[in-house]
């Protein structure tokens, strides 16, 4: 097998089997840079050249370089492996499955790039996550945003603004208060933002990430539980990160110009059986959106 079909087809089985799920339990025994955090839920799988990346929730990206001898298998948590598992490079479990990667050159992990996200540039927010956190402060820091076409989907990341939301509670809070996600920052109220915030502070205080409690992250290609509609998938913005979103009832402040899409890579494998009737339109849209880019 050809080394570029190779990645592309285990990148499509590592979707099949990660894709939306919470990590219970990651091993690589060779590496020694950042570690990718168990609990934390699998965002996107990208197959590259000659290397595979996958994304976690915090922008965590793991980069394993593959050869014609190297492989990620998938396998059915249980089940025997065909290859030693004393060889395994590096193990992702998600419960009901777990990923393995064998023979790799080189493993490399890092964080997703978005500026924002290193505190030199400013003063922190305040941090959601805590009981006592200022929302206030934090609404005065949204009204104040200085580049007001900014998105809020975009705001939402900016530790400057407020700190705390992971991506799964951002596109969560957003679709809970029916925000087109990509409204420019300018265009919202104060009680608008307090509501946001509000809600992503209630939201981060019962924080459970595991997908029974979410109504619009990993349901890509599915009914939305408000108006029916077909939950879509974008990337979006600087940090160029998932958003999950129903076109159909998140319309609040829906801006006349779109930003531009950029590819994705998180669609499943038909053939290892994600049979639900709305993945074939979800493929069909994934198309058109690559048309768009
Ligand atoms: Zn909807």
């Amino acid at each position: 097998m050809l080394i570029g079909h190779k990645v592309q087809h285990n990148a499509a089985a590592l979707r099949t089997a990660l894709l939306g799920k919470k990590m219970v339990r990651f091993e690589a025994p060779h590496m020694d840079s950042i570690m990718p955090q168990v609990g934390r839920t699998i965002e996107e799988v990208r197959n590259l050249d000659k290397s595979i990346e996958i994304i976690w929730d915090n922008g965590i990206v793991l980069n394993t370089r593959m050869k014609i001898s190297s492989s990620w298998d998938v396998y059915r948590n249980g089940v025997e492996w065909r290859k030693d598992a004393a060889k395994a490079d590096v193990l992702i479990d998600v419960q009901d499955w777990v990923a393995v990667c064998f023979n790799t050159p080189e493993i490399d992990v890092y964080h997703d790039f978005d500026p924002r996200r290193h505190p030199i540039l400013g003063k922190l927010g305040p941090d959601l996550t805590l009981v006592d956190a200022d929302i206030e402060e934090a609404v005065d820091r949204m009204m104040e945003y200085e580049e007001r076409d900014e998105t809020v989907a975009d705001v939402l990341l900016d530790q400057r603004v407020v700190r705390g939301v992971s991506n799964v509670f951002r596109c969560e809070i957003l679709w809970a208060c029916e925000m087109h996600p990509w409204a420019n920052i300018g265009t919202l109220k104060r009680a608008e933002c307090r509501e946001l915030l509000t809600l992503a502070h209630e939201m981060l205080q019962n924080a459970d990430a595991s997908s029974d409690n979410l109504a619009i992250y990993g349901r890509q290609g599915k009914s939305c539980a408000r108006c029916g509609d077909v939950v879509k998938v974008n990337h979006h913005g600087e940090a160029n990160r998932v958003l999950y979103w129903c076109a159909g009832c998140q319309t609040t402040h829906e801006p006349l110009v779109r930003p531009n899409f950029t590819p994705l890579y998180i669609e499943r494998d038909a053939s290892m059986g994600d049979s639900h009737p709305a993945a074939k339109q979800f493929m069909n849209e994934i198309i058109s959106l690559r048309d768009v880019g």
